[in-house]
């Protein structure tokens, strides 16, 4: 059957980062692409549009964080800022066991979410919500093995919107290209003073999709209460 992306090139990058997919979830990204490039002529949901582009960018590109960090099998994890569902819809497809929320504080692009879950037949959660929001509320708030986040703001007002999700002993990736080091730097200090510690940063290259880097950070000790603040705070007064 004719297929929209080239599931031997997906099959054959995932590879590289470790990653082994069966036919069920190489179908299921066929049609996650397919329908990726419907909804985006209704809402703008993401620039790459190209088969090549959707595998190398965004599946393979969410897919490389499972090289960086082993995830136990069923461990919880809390996708921020998802999007188109990047990485956490990615994940799900090609480790269907975990426990994965997927937030976004825009519902028009959750519901696009919740149409593609339909329509692959997967079941996650899907929250509607301010990162900064969820990480107040006690269902949320240091329940989770693990936080993900790509492209949602820079490692310094991230780490306040992430860390509190996380349990003591888990680990916060967040999925970064370039200018890695300079984020670092900037936000050494808040990841300490919200408990986490960073751990280890990989840097790796995609082909066609360049650097990227990946940073892990621990959650080492409960995040004070006061974290995280309103975005407004954040925006005005971030943490150094
Ligand atoms: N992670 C996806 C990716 O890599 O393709 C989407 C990145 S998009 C540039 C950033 C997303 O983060 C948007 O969907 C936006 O609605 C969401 N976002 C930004 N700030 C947020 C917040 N404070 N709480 C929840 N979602 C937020």
């Amino acid at each position: 059957m004719e297929t929209f992306i080239s599931k031997d090139l997906l099959k054959t990058e995932a590879a590289k980062f470790g990653v082994e997919l069966d036919e069920i979830a190489l179908d299921r990204f066929d049609k996650y692409a397919k329908l990726l490039v419907e909804w985006n002529e209704k809402i703008n949901l993401t620039a790459i549009t190209d088969p090549e582009g959707i595998v190398m960018k965004h599946f393979v590109d969410s897919l490389s964080l499972f090289s960086a960090i082993e995830l136990p099998q069923g461990a919880k994890s809390i996708d921020v800022g998802t999007g188109a569902g990047f990485p956490g819809l990615a994940m799900l497809i090609a480790r269907p066991d975990l426990k994965i929320t997927l937030l976004d504080s825009t519902n028009k692009k959750l519901n696009v979410i919740r149409d593609i879950l339909e329509k692959l037949e997967l079941t996650c959660e899907v929250l509607h919500m301010r990162a900064e929001e969820a990480g107040q509320s006690k269902d949320y708030r240091e329940k989770y093995d693990f936080a993900t986040a790509r492209a949602v703001s820079n490692l310094r007002d991230l780490s306040e919107y992430c860390l509190p999700f996380v349990k003591k002993g888990g680990t916060f990736i967040s999925m970064k290209s370039a200018k890695a080091e300079e984020e670092i730097a900037e936000g050494k200090n808040a990841i300490k003073l919200l408990g986490g510690n960073i751990k280890e940063k990989k840097t790796f290259e995609i082909d066609d999709a360049g650097e990227r880097t990946i940073i892990l950070i621990e959650k080492v000790s409960t995040t004070p209460p006061k974290y995280p603040r309103p975005s407004a705070k954040i925006a005005k007064n971030p943490l150094r």
